[in-house]
């Protein structure tokens, strides 16, 4: 069984978990979301990849759910002491070997992709990790504050102001200009089911989503298409979606975001809206009587608290999908 799936970080990673306990024999390629890189101290930062390729490999913190496990941060204190910010990236002694890696490769003139690939020789993962494309994205996000309106890399919005400062607009920048990193179509195409995992939808799966072609890939795909929804019960299970989801218009409820995706049985209104990209939505039992157009929706508990009740997550997101 050929399995595709999206996502970010943390959420994302934590499913795909489920997705290799459940399926052990599938062949399992990760699309992963790059919108949240960044570049401090002259190194390429790829955070959600990087989440995904830890945790799947064995590396990750189990107590933060990022960065390394038995990690120091003895530079992070060294640049600090010199001044050197910024002190809301935690940066790892042992994390930072990676970045080291990745940029001296990016620098030869490697793309991404090929980097991925070649810190996955190291840590094993077991799926195909792509990133959603070669090209550079980021996000940007555009807040008002005391020095006017002006937009933050998003990582500056995340951790230095923990999404507290309204978000006027959300910018994929670049992303208009991007392609598909070699690989990601044909995943899509391929695939015998595809997994929407319930990472970010804005900044995470909206972020993948919106390099051209990718969106319409999900759309045309013959695989059945089946969500999981990061919301239960008007709430973000973790982090700030809430803050992300009101920035794009997008009400904090698993309905809201289901509706957001799209049924893919629902006949768009003439030239309006855009194709729908589920056949299924999987919401927690509290959220049960929600409603997707052109899309099947089951409900079951949704939280992630160990690996056997994220692979019955997975389990349930397979069945709804048919296969
Ligand atoms: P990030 O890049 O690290 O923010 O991670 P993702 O984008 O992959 O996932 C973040 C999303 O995961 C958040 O919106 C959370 O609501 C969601 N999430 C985290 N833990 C759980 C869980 O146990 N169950 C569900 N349903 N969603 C979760
Ligand atoms: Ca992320």
């Amino acid at each position: 069984m050929k399995v595709t799936a999206l996502a970010g970080g943390i959420g994302g990673s934590r499913f795909l978990r489920g997705v290799q306990a459940a399926l052990p024999d599938a062949n399992i390629t990760v699309i992963g979301n790059t919108g949240d890189d960044i570049t401090l101290h002259g190194l390429r930062i790829c955070p959600d990849l990087d989440t995904v390729m830890y945790t799947l490999g064995g590396g990750i913190s189990a107590e933060r759910g990022w960065g390394r496990e038995d990690e120091s941060f003895v530079v992070a204190e060294e640049l600090a002491a010199y001044g050197v910010g910024p002190a809301w990236f935690g940066l790892g002694d042992r994390d930072l070997a990676t970045h080291l890696v990745r940029t001296q490769m990016l620098d030869a003139g490697h793309p991404l992709s090929d980097v991925v690939a070649a810190l996955c020789v190291r840590w094993q993962p077991g799926v195909r990790l792509l990133p959603m494309s070669d090209q550079r994205v980021e996000t940007h996000v555009v807040i008002e504050d005391d020095q006017g309106q002006r937009a933050v890399h998003f990582q500056e919005w995340w951790l230095r102001l923990r999404a507290g400062v309204p978000a006027r607009s959300i910018v994929a920048l670049g992303a208009e200009r991007a392609t598909p990193a070699p690989g990601v179509l044909d995943a899509l195409a391929d695939a015998d089911v595809v997994l929407l995992p319930p990472s970010n939808p804005v900044v995470s799966i909206g972020t993948i989503l919106a390099v051209p072609g990718i969106r319409d890939a999900v759309a045309a795909t013959s695989a059945p298409v089946v969500g999981v929804s990061p919301i239960i019960g008007g709430a973000a299970v973790r982090g700030m979606a809430d803050a992300c989801l009101t920035a794009i218009g997008v009400e904090t409820s698993a309905q809201a975001v289901g509706r957001h995706y799209g049924g893919r049985g629902r006949v768009p209104a003439a030239g309006t809206a855009t194709a729908g990209l589920l056949d299924g939505w999987l919401v927690d039992t509290v959220d049960a009587d929600t409603v997707v157009p052109g899309a099947a929706v089951a409900a079951r508990p949704l939280l992630m608290t160990d690996l056997a009740e994220t692979t019955a997550i997975v389990r349930a997101a397979l069945e709804l999908a048919g296969v």
